[in-house]
Order: structure tokens, then sequence, then C-alpha cells
């Protein structure tokens, strides 16, 4: 797969990401709407690896509750691809990982997920997600020290298999740079 296809498959996925994030804030639609807008978004995840969207919508909804959606909605935004690094795993073989900003308008320019893409039987899948540590915001320190609960990395393991080290990518394709200082720094790093 050439990376011009890695990036189109990138950007289905940043539109159903979107649209699913929508729906999760739609208390007006009934459950079977809400699920239908999952099943296109569901297939680009690689479910036997047990990795997961993490969206859902709250039940029995107060007043306040709902009204907050609409909020909320407003406040969305499509994720941002920053960068893809390519990698030769022994046993997956070609795999990437995509940086992409958060889900809101207001944490567009910053680092929020890394989504590892494989080859699987059903063609390209997530097959793991990493978040940016929320206790370092992504530094890996703290207090001049190795941040506790990332152990320095800056990411914590989200859902989907463990991959562990990957070693050095064997490309790094640059789309975007992040307008946050730290997300720049590191975008800039390699
Ligand atoms: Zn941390």
């Amino acid at each position: 797969m050439n990376t011009k296809e890695v990036v189109e498959w990138m950007q289905r996925f940043t539109q159903r990401d979107y649209e699913a994030h929508l729906a999760s804030y739609s208390p007006e639609l009934d459950d079977e709407t809400y699920t239908s807008r999952f099943v296109e978004l569901d297939r680009l995840y690689a479910l036997e690896e047990d990795v997961y969207t993490g969206i859902s919508r709250g039940r029995e909804m107060s007043e306040q509750a709902k009204a907050r959606c609409t909020t909320m909605r407003e406040r969305l935004t499509p994720r941002v691809l920053f960068q893809l690094k390519k990698y030769a795993h022994p046993e997956m073989g070609e795999l990437y990982r995509a940086y992409v900003s958060g889900e809101f308008k207001h944490n567009v320019g910053a680092y929020n997920l890394i989504l590892t893409l494989a080859h699987t039987k059903h063609g390209l899948q997530i097959v793991s997600v990493d978040s940016r540590c929320m206790n370092c915001r992504g530094s890996g320190r703290e207090d001049g020290e190795a941040c506790q609960e990332c152990g320095g990395k800056g990411w914590e393991h989200e859902s989907g298999r463990k991959l562990g080290e990957l070693g050095a990518p064997v490309e790094v394709i640059k789309l975007q740079a992040p307008t946050n200082p730290e997300s720049r720094a590191d975008y800039e790093s390699t």
C-alpha cells in the first residue's frame, strides 16, 4: 500500500469518527439510528484485537444534559492528521502510526491519539490506540523526573494490541504541523 492510499484511508477515518462523535451528542436519535452511525467506523477497527472507538453516549439524559449536548456538538470538529510513521514489524509486516488531534476545536492543534494501522484479513485496520498522557500533557516529564503515569513516554496504551517499541520508522510522512508547542517540538524532532 502506498502512502497516498493510507492518507486517503485516514481521511475516511476522520470523517466517520467525526460523524460518530456528532451522533454521541445527539440524544434525539433513537438507538437504531444511533447504532447505524457506527457501522462504517467500526469496520476500520480490528475488533479481534480488542481495540475500540471509545465513543459512547449517556442513557436517560436529563434536560440539562441534553442541552449540554448541543453545546458539545458545536465544539466538535474532524480530527487533524499531523503525520504518519511507517514501520516494518517482524510479525505484522507494514505498520503505520497516525498522529491525530483531539475531536474538539480547542484541541485540534495538539497531538491526542496515535492510531496504529496494520493489514488484517479485513484490509487496513486500526489494531492499537495510544492516547496522550493527561498527567504530563505528553511531555513525559513531571517535576524534572520521568512521569509516573506513562513512564516518560508521554503516551499511554488505550486499547488493542500492545506493540511495545517499534524501533526507528522506515519513513516519516509529515502532513501538517501541530500548533501546540509541545506537539510541534515532537513533530519537528523526527
Ligand atoms: Zn505522562
